[in-house]
């Protein structure tokens, strides 16, 4: 289970975008610059979340049992919980 919020951040000087697994408590700089990034958003699903895949449209499915979204690289649907079947290719 995944417990910390995955962010999209920002150096501010060259607009360059990095995914962090952020600890709030720190402060992350940008490895060539050295300057603080800027969180810009955060990625859903929001932690805690067993998954590790954004919710962007290639990474998710319909459940086969109540017909919403769920991430690809969950067994369990986290709406209704059953089950999901095995994706097909
Ligand atoms: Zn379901």
């Amino acid at each position: 289970m995944r417990t910390f919020q995955k962010y999209r951040m920002r150096t501010p000087s060259t607009g360059r975008e990095v995914i962090v697994l952020a600890d709030p408590d720190k402060v992350y700089r940008d490895a060539q610059t050295g300057e603080q990034l800027v969180p810009v958003a955060q990625l859903l699903p929001l932690a805690p979340t067993p998954s590790e895949l954004p919710w962007s449209i290639e990474n998710l499915r319909f459940c086969n049992h109540c017909d919403q979204l769920a991430q690809r690289d969950l067994l369990d649907c986290p709406w209704c919980g059953q089950r999901m079947d095995d994706l097909a290719g």
